[in-house]
Order: structure tokens, then C-alpha cells, then sequence
């Protein structure tokens, strides 16, 4: 069984929209969480194969060097008639120059004409997947995985979100994720049933563990 969390939590992560989903998400359980940029820590190199090997180094690495338990997101977007891609490319198919800044609306029209260059036609399906680690300083690694399923729209709706938002339409709603509030993608229902983004999923498993 995981140990309880209580007091200073860092967010190891470098991406605001990231920390807000998670700060939000945290916000109900009285922890102080704190970022990794606040603390000044570095980025580590993702180098992991899978989503889980990178939320943990990420994680890791954070709690190692505040010695404090630390949560990281390894998340992204897999388009299937892409073979998964951008899948843990998510944030460098968004590189204007390699490890530069992040430019999502040309990341947008790059998977545009990436899967109408494969032929295949419309509706595009797709999930996003977010791994969550939590690492205490010099200790275990625990993770926890959410998806979420849906199918992709052009062109791209709604500035409410981060990253690919506009482009994913979860199975069931009429709304892209970029035309909701934050509070309407990150919901965690109180009767238990699966929240609706792939985070919030992946965080309904790691309160159950750990809060
Ligand atoms: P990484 O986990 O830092 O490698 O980055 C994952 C990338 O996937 C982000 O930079 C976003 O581009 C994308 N991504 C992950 N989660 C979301 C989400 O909830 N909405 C939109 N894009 C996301």
C-alpha cells in the first residue's frame, strides 16, 4: 500500500497548464504544493520510453533534489492512424527549434496534415493518456495511469485549454476540451464514477492511494 501524503508536495513540472490542472485538482486536500520551476529546480532530459519510465525520472528527480515527495505528469496525445504519435513526442512536435520554445497551434496543423497524409479517413480516432508518479525523496515510486477516448476535430475549437485541447473531442460531448472551463475537464465526480479527462482519471487513482 502507498504511504498518506500530508503537508509540502512539489509539482515537478515545467508546464503552467500542467500545474494549474494539478494544483486544481490537489487544491480540496490541504496540501501545499509547490512547482519545480518555484524551487528552482532543472528540468531533467526525458528519456524514458513510456509514459511511466518518464513520470517517474521527472518525479524522481524533484523529490531527490527538495527532499520532498514529488508528483510528475507524463502525458500526450496518441492519434491512431499515426501509430500512437505524437504519443510521448507530444510537447516536441510543439518545438520551434529543438529543446526551444513550444508553438501548439503549429503543432495543431502538423497533426493536421500528418494524418491526412496517411489517406485515412475521418473520424480520426485518438485518446490522450496521463501517467502520474509520486516519488519520495530517495524512496519508492508509485504510478497512475488515466485515458481518455475520443476522436479529433478541424479545425481546431476553443482557447479555454492547453496543448492539443482544441483538436480532442472526448467520446460523448459536443465540446472540444479547449472550449471548456478547467473545472468542466478536471471534475472529479463525488459518487466515484470516472472523472472525464485523462489527468483527472489518473488522479482519481493516486487520491484513492495516497490522500
Ligand atoms: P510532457 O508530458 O511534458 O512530455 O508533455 C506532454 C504534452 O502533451 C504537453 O506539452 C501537451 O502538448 C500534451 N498534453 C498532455 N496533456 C494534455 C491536455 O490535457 N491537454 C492538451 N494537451 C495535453
Amino acid at each position: 500500500m502507498s504511504k498518506r501524503l500530508s503537508g509540502r508536495l512539489v509539482i515537478a513540472t515545467h508546464n503552467r497548464g500542467k500545474l494549474w490542472e494539478m494544483q486544481a485538482l490537489l487544491k480540496p486536500y490541504g496540501i501545499e504544493a509547490v512547482s519545480a520551476a518555484e524551487l528552482g529546480l532543472p528540468e531533467p532530459e526525458e528519456t524514458g520510453a513510456t509514459f511511466a519510465a518518464n513520470a517517474e525520472l521527472k518525479a524522481r528527480a524533484a523529490a531527490d533534489a527538495a527532499r520532498l515527495p514529488a508528483l510528475a505528469d507524463d502525458s500526450g496525445l496518441c492519434i491512431d492512424a499515426l501509430g500512437g504519435a505524437p504519443g510521448l513526442l507530444s510537447a516536441r512536435w510543439a518545438e520551434i527549434e529543438p529543446g526551444g520554445a513550444r508553438d501548439f497551434a503549429n503543432a495543431i496543423k502538423k497533426v493536421e496534415a500528418a494524418v491526412a497524409e496517411t489517406g485515412a479517413a475521418p473520424p480520426y480516432r485518438a485518446h490522450f493518456i496521463s501517467v502520474l508518479a509520486l516519488a519520495w525523496p530517495h524512496g519508492a515510486c508509485d504510478v497512475f495511469e488515466g485515458k481518455v477516448h475520443g476522436t479529433l476535430v478541424f479545425p481546431p475549437r476553443g482557447t479555454k485549454g492547453f496543448g492539443y485541447d482544441p483538436i480532442f473531442l472526448s467520446d460523448g460531448l459536443t465540446r472540444t476540451f479547449g472550449e471548456m472551463m478547467m473545472d468542466e475537464k478536471q471534475a472529479i465526480p463525488a459518487d466515484g464514477s470516472p472523472a472525464l479527462s485523462h489527468r483527472a482519471r489518473a488522479f482519481q487513482a493516486f487520491s484513492r492511494a495516497c490522500l
